[in-house]
Order: structure tokens, then C-alpha cells, then sequence
């Protein structure tokens, strides 16, 4: 399988990066390289952003009719290709495959859709200024869109960017995570079948230090929407900065679930177990702090625990499998860290703790992690305040409304939450002193594309989706006609 090269895609057409170099591709289930990818550098960066830069002109003159057509098409191509790039996404990430094919992909095809459509519906605004003047505001692309997405959900992140940016009559720029390459690859196909005009989407292949760091300093590149983690996205904050640039950056998060006595116990069991371990825990969304209220916490925990140790861990091509992989090596050893860690500071492993048993012989050099539980730690420890990106909760009880609210919010992030309970005004309440973008009551990552989506404090800046995202995407002008 190695002799799969993902190679760049530069002005419509699949290039090898310009210093003919590729990295191994690593299938995270097996720990074995079964593709190549591109190596690229700043001058491939310099070439698909000459490429994006001459296909502007007449892309920002394309209807939006017109573009949205080519995004329909987009998203119907993707529907048809749904079980190949599900597979593909499962193998490239080490998630399990019916996750792909539930959810990744098919919000994938869904992010092109809406936004299809969303273009056509924009209103513009006008202002009467007495009688003085008419003003009216004009909403225009603001050129080349550098995209840059990380591993966790790469087709649907990444979509998520693409399909804004080009029904706003953008050119693009983008890179996938060099971890999970494939599907980016893969759409690179289905746009060049849709008929998108060369130059309209270039994806430069290869590591965040060079493709990344050359996008984000890229002057003729006035537009970056990054997703990743915080310390990148402080580098990229600081070098857009430095050249004015639009920036909106979604970032970590350590987020806080809360479980009153009073909530539906199944219903709270169920959202939070899928809470704390979807995608094996890796999903900037997912519940790492859980807060139980001290009534019901012995019960709850035991109900957790049982729940947690009954998700089949296996082979991610299976589709029985619940839990696959861990995407990278890199990421095993760091949740390693932290479970040793979390029992330095005084935690007791409820659950888990260590990599299961390999569920088969394909996968025995696999990167797998049991899904783990921890009791005991003091809400501030660094277990509890840093992103682990993994399979581990941490369990605690509270008191108090009071009490658990200012747990919450003594962090350092505030990208989502979650709140147990049948009491609509406590629900009210509290998801308003919450620190975060988004506060779920009774769910956990129900998504309405319409909706505003981001994180505060370290967790980014900026807003997501619908209306927000039509507008990072476009320059607003104002015409001021005298009467
Ligand atoms: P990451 O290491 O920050 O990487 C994100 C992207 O940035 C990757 O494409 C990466 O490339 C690239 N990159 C690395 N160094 C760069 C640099 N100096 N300049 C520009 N780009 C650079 O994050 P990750 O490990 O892929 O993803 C996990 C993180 O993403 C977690 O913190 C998670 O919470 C966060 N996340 C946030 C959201 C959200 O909506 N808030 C959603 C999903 C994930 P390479 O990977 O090729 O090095």
C-alpha cells in the first residue's frame, strides 16, 4: 500500500511537491506506514498561491447560483463516495469506521450543502441617513483563504472551511493535517470532477512548521481560518498579526460536563459516556471534567464505569468496533503522560489506565488506549486543567450551583459544555455564567449549521458557521450616495 502518494493539489491538477520529497503515512490501527504524502515547503505554498491568486479574478465573478451548483455537486459526489471515503478517513485516523460513515462524512457533504445554499439567501443592508444619503453595504471575497485543519475530524473540519469560503468567491489555499491527509486528497478528486475551475482550491501537502507556518505568513494570503491546538494557534496569531490578517482561530478546550441530581440518570449516563469518549476522547467537544452532584455521585459513577467498560475497543475497520485508535504515537505517549500524571496528583484509575490487549493480529503494533476513568483529583490539578486529547475523564463531585460553576470556569479554556438536568431555569442559570462558546442542556455535539460556533479564552477567537462565517469570509464595504 505504500505506493500511494499524496501528492498536492496546485491549480487543478495533482503535482508532486516541488523538492520530490514525502513522508510515510501511518495507519494508526497498525502503526504502519500504508501511503505516502507530500513533503511540501514554502515554494510549493508560493505556487498554489500563484495558482489561487490568477483563478480569482474570474472566480469572484462566477453567480452565486452558479457556485453554489458546483458545491451541490460538491456534496453529491461526496454522498456517492461515502463508503469509499469513509474508509479511508477510518484508516487514515484510526476512528471507527461506522463513525465515519454516521457522522464525519456525511457533515461533510452537509457543510457544502449549507453553504450552497446560504449564499443565496444573504441580505444586504441599507441605511437611510435622514435625508442626506443612502448607504448601502456591499459584501465582497477577500482573495486567497489559507485553511488549515488539524487530524481529529479532517474532511468535516475541513469542509467546514472550504464550503464558506468558496460560496463567498474565494480562492483557497488549505492543508490538511499531516497525520490524515487522505480525504483532503480524495475531495481535491471530487471538486476536479464537480467541474471547480483550476486554481479555485489548491491543497499543499505536509507539516504544520512548513506548509503551515508558510501559509500563515504568506503576504498575498489575507485570510487564515485555522483549527488546532493552542500553541499553534498562537503562532499563527502572532505571524498573521504581524501582517494584518483576518484570522479566526478554533483552538483546545477542557471541557466541563455537569450532572445534577435531578437530571434523566440514563439519558445523563449515556451523553456523558459518548461525551467523554468519542473518537476515543478526540474531539475538541468532547467532556474531559465531569461534575456530579455529591447525591447521586456514588451511583453515577458506578452507572459510568459500567457504561465506559462495555464500549468494544477493536479493530476500527470493524463495524462492530466503538473505540478504535489513537491517531498518533505521539498522542498515545501524551495521554500516557497524563494518566501517570493524574496519579502522581492523587488520582485513583477507576477505569482503564493502559492499552487493551491488540484486538487482532493486524493491529498488535496499533495505537490503542483503553477508555479510562479517574477518581479523586482536586478540580485545579493539571490533570483537570490541561487538554489531554484522549480517552480519560475525570470524575468529581460538588455541592453547589455556586460551587460547580466557578469549577467550570476556572480554566484556562471555554470552548463547550454540557449540563444534566430537568430544571429548565437552573439549565437557564447556568448556561449563562458558563465560560464557553457553546453550552449543550441535556445533549452533547447536537450541531445546527446556522448556529455560531467557537470557543472564548484559549479556546480561540472568532465565531464559525452560518452568518458568521459568510461574514469572515467577505470584506463589508459601505456606499454612501448623497441624496
Ligand atoms: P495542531 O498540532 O495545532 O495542528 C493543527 C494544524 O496546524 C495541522 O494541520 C498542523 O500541521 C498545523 N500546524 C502545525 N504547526 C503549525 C505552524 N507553526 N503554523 C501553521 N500551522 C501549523 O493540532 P492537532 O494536534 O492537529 O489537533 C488537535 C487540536 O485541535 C486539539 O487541541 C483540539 O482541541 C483542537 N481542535 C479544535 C477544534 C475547535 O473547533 N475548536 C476542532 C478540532 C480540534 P501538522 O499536523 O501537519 O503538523
Amino acid at each position: 500500500m505504500t505506493e500511494i502518494r499524496i501528492r498536492n493539489f496546485i491549480n487543478g491538477q495533482f503535482v508532486e511537491p516541488l523538492s520530490a520529497q514525502y513522508l510515510d503515512n501511518i495507519e494508526p490501527a497498525t502503526g504502519e506506514p500504508y501511503s505516502q504524502v507530500a513533503d511540501s515547503d514554502e515554494h510549493d505554498v508560493d505556487a498554489a498561491v500563484a495558482a489561487a491568486e490568477e483563478a480569482f479574478g474570474e472566480w469572484s465573478r462566477v453567480a452565486a447560483n452558479e457556485r453554489a451548483k458546483l458545491l451541490l455537486r460538491i456534496a453529491d459526489l461526496i454522498d456517492r463516495d461515502l463508503e469509499k471515503l469513509a474508509r479511508a478517513e477510518s484508516i487514515d485516523t484510526g476512528k471507527p469506521i461506522t463513525l465515519s460513515r454516521t457522522l464525519d462524512i456525511p457533515r461533510a457533504a452537509a457543510n457544502f450543502r449549507f453553504f450552497a445554499t446560504a449564499i443565496l439567501h444573504v441580505q444586504n443592508e441599507a441605511h437611510v441617513t435622514d435625508n442626506l444619503a443612502l448607504n448601502y453595504t456591499l459584501r465582497q471575497p477577500r482573495g486567497i483563504a489559507g485553511l488549515i485543519s488539524p487530524w481529529n475530524l479532517p474532511l468535516y473540519l475541513l469542509s467546514w472551511k472550504i464550503a464558506p469560503a468558496l460560496a463567498c468567491a474565494n480562492t483557497i489555499v488549505a492543508k490538511p493535517s499531516e497525520l490524515t491527509p487522505m480525504t483532503a486528497f480524495m475531495l481535491c478528486e471530487l471538486a476536479h470532477e464537480a467541474g471547480l475551475p483550476p486554481g479555485v482550491l489548491n491543497v499543499v501537502q505536509g507539516t504544520g512548521p512548513r506548509v503551515g507556518a508558510a501559509i500563515t505568513a504568506h503576504p498575498k494570503i489575507n485570510t487564515i481560518s485555522f483549527t488546532g491546538g493552542t500553541v499553534t494557534g498562537r503562532k499563527v496569531a502572532e505571524a498573521g498579526a504581524a501582517l494584518f490578517k483576518k484570522i479566526s482561530l478554533e483552538l483546545g478546550g477542557k471541557n466541563p460536563t455537569i450532572v445534577f441530581a435531578d437530571a434523566d440518570l440514563n439519558a445523563a449516563l449515556s451523553g456523558s459516556v459518548r461525551a467523554s469518549f468519542a473518537n476515543q476522547g478526540q474531539v475538541c467537544l468532547c467532556g474531559s471534567r465531569l461534575y456530579v452532584e455529591r447525591a447521586i455521585y456514588d451511583e453515577f459513577v458506578h452507572g459510568f464505569i459500567d457504561k465506559a467498560s462495555k464500549l468494544k475497543q477493536g479493530d476500527p475497520l470493524d463495524e462492530s468496533t466503538e473505540q478504535g485508535a489513537i491517531v498518533s504515537k505521539t498522542q498515545l505517549e501524551k495521554i500516557r503522560f497524563y494518566v501517570d500524571l493524574a496519579q502522581r496528583e492523587g488520582g485513583n484509575i477507576a477505569l482503564g489506565g493502559a492499552a487493551p490487549e491488540p484486538p487482532n493480529a493486524r493491529c498488535r503494533d496499533g495505537f490503542f488506549f483503553q477508555p479510562t476513568v479517574i477518581t479523586g483529583l482536586p478540580p485545579s490539578c493539571r490533570t483537570n486543567s490541561e487538554e489531554i486529547f484522549g480517552p480519560v475523564v475525570s470524575i468529581m463531585p460538588f455541592e453547589s450551583e455556586e460551587e460547580v460553576v466557578s469549577y467550570a470556569n476556572d480554566c484556562e479554556y471555554g470552548l463547550s459544555s454540557s449540563i444534566w438536568t430537568q430544571n429548565l431555569n437552573r439549565a437557564h442559570r447556568i448556561a449563562e455564567q458558563i465560560h464557553a462558546g457553546t453550552v449543550w442542556i441535556n445533549c452533547w455535539l447536537l450541531r445546527d449549521l446556522r448556529v455560531p460556533f467557537g470557543g472564548m479564552k484559549q479556546s480561540g477567537v472568532g465565531r464559525e458557521g452560518g452568518e458568521e462565517a459568510l461574514r469572515f469570509f467577505t470584506e463589508a464595504k459601505n456606499v454612501c450616495i448623497a441624496k
